[in-house]
């Protein structure tokens, strides 16, 4: 891995920071017939453009928020339906040779534990996260200089090799690591990830500068063109961010669609990710405690519902830094994808004191486990619990995958097979309880269905399920 902080000397920004002060300028106090006008476009699922974008989130007549959340409701369910797909993160070093001012990973930060997990530990960790019923993981990185892609890959490569109990294996490991050249990439790809994970944190350069002092990430344009190396290097599903807190919200969701437009226009494809965390209490922060551009929870859902409509078909993804009532709230506008029980230190899962501050990243908001956690989004919500798989395992990534989803194919397919996993849950995972409200809402949810030959065919593998088949799909 390279360690100068000179690694970007001919790379140049697309970040138009100008350019996006003039927008929101001209998108502040808008007309609420403007703002209608975008509202009923979004609900085409076509994607919105930067300045409709701080048009929707500047203003500030709360009965046209109402409207906006309706639209993104709509949008949501028109292109995803009921399903929601589940993971875990799993922290496999916290070394860091970075100076983050808002994360207890940061190298100044003598308070905390350093561990970095050994082969056989990343073992003990996967086998019981697949005792629990998880079947994707997002494998968490520090950035050292003694852990380089070589290593990134052998861990990825662990936890692929665990197969546990019951239905126990790890079908898709994503990564959040930080950005590597291109050859780093293509060692990645090579050991079969899904998705490359990097989030900007902050587009505001200056900003960007302050709160990143030291080590590679100092490097603003390097981290900037991560995606496109990661692209070049043939990793197609690359999953991109904002840490909302440090700067104005509305400047980031400009940014960070500026950025997914170049990559869409220099690679064909944008994210088939958007994160969002917000910042979090985390050890020796002063700022995580802190926050400079706090949202109020109103403000933060109409940032998910904005990206909801600007990015129609890519993957929305809420972690556990929020509440478990918080969440509940913001899936119904837009979150296609739920981190569930989830503990942010290297040898969590395996630690019967799991809660601990001198070891992890930030404070988890929402503590409950995958199995309350299920409970909750089925019975509550109505949401089909999904570890589905498949498109990855069959190729059906990047833009091939975008295309088919514009053609309705999350409905036709994703969520059958979200059926299928769940199913797989019930059976070797589930509480009694959960099996029991999971197999009745899968009665009802087959009975959806209003072509027979496809109800049948949900039902046929369901029923080979029952049998003790696995990893069914169609
Ligand atoms: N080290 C890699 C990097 O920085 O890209 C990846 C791992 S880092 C732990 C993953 C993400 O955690 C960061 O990109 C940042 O957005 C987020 N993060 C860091 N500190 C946080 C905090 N205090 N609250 C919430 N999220 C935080
Ligand atoms: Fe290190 Fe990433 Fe934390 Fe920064 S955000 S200190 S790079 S782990």
């Amino acid at each position: 891995m390279r360690q100068n902080n000179k690694l970007s000397s001919s790379l140049e920004s697309f970040i138009d920071e100008d350019l996006i002060w003039a927008e929101i300028d001209k998108a502040t106090d808008p007309d609420p017939a403007l703002v209608r006008d975008i509202l009923a476009k979004a609900k085409d699922a076509k994607g919105l453009s930067p300045f409709e974008a701080a048009v929707l989130l500047k203003n500030t007549d709360k009965e046209l928020d109402n409207e906006l959340f309706s639209a993104a409701i709509e949008v949501k369910k028109n292109i995803y339906g009921n399903r929601l797909v589940l993971f875990a993160p799993l922290y496999i070093t916290n070394e860091c040779n970075n100076q983050c001012s808002y994360c207890g990973f940061n190298a100044k930060n003598k308070e905390l534990t350093r561990r970095t997990l050994t082969s056989k530990e990343i073992s003990e960790e996967v086998t019981v996260l697949e005792d629990l019923g998880h079947k994707r993981l997002l494998l968490v990185y520090g950035e050292h200089p003694k852990l380089d892609a070589e290593w990134i890959a052998q861990t990825v490569r662990d936890v692929y090799d665990v197969t546990s109990r019951k239905s126990g294996e790890i079908r898709r490991v994503n990564i959040n690591c930080a950005p590597l050249d291109v050859e780093g990439f293509k060692t990645l790809n090579e050991v079969g990830i899904g998705t490359y994970q990097c989030f900007h944190e902050t587009y505001h350069r200056e900003t960007y500068e302050k709160v990143h002092t030291a080590g590679n990430k100092a490097d603003y344009l390097w981290r900037l063109h991560a995606m496109h190396r990661a692209q070049e290097a043939g990793i197609d599903d690359v999953g991109m961010g904002v840490l909302f807190g440090l700067f104005d919200p509305v400047f980031e969701v400009m940014g960070l669609l500026y950025h997914a437009l170049q990559l869409e226009k220099d690679c064909g494809v944008g994210p088939h990710t958007i994160s969002f965390p917000r910042l979090e209490p985390a050890l020796g922060s002063e700022i995580a405690f802190n926050p400079p551009y706090l949202s109020s929870d109103h403000d933060f859902k109409k940032i998910v519902s904005v990206l909801r409509l600007v990015f129609p078909y890519a993957g929305l993804i809420l972690t556990t830094r929020e509440s478990s009532e918080f969440r509940a709230e913001l899936l119904e506008v837009g979150v296609t994808q739920l981190s569930a029980g989830s503990r942010t230190y290297p040898g969590a899962y395996s630690d019967p004191e799991f809660d601990r501050p001198d070891v992890q990243q930030f404070c988890v908001g929402d503590n409950r486990s995958l199995d309350e956690v299920i409970q909750s989004i089925v019975s509550e919500h109505g949401y089909i619990p999904s570890w589905c798989t498949a498109c990855y395992r069959l190729g059906r990534t990047g833009k091939h995958f975008m295309d088919l989803a514009k053609t309705g194919f999350i409905q036709k397919f994703c969520l059958p097979n979200g059926l299928l996993t769940f199913k797989e849950y019930l059976e070797d995972y589930g509480s009694d309880e959960t099996k029991r409200i999971g197999d009745e809402f899968l009665l009802r949810e087959i009975e959806k269905y209003a072509d027979p030959k496809r109800k049948k065919l949900v039902e046929d593998r369901l029923a080979r399920m029952e049998k003790g088949e696995r990893d069914l799909f169609i």
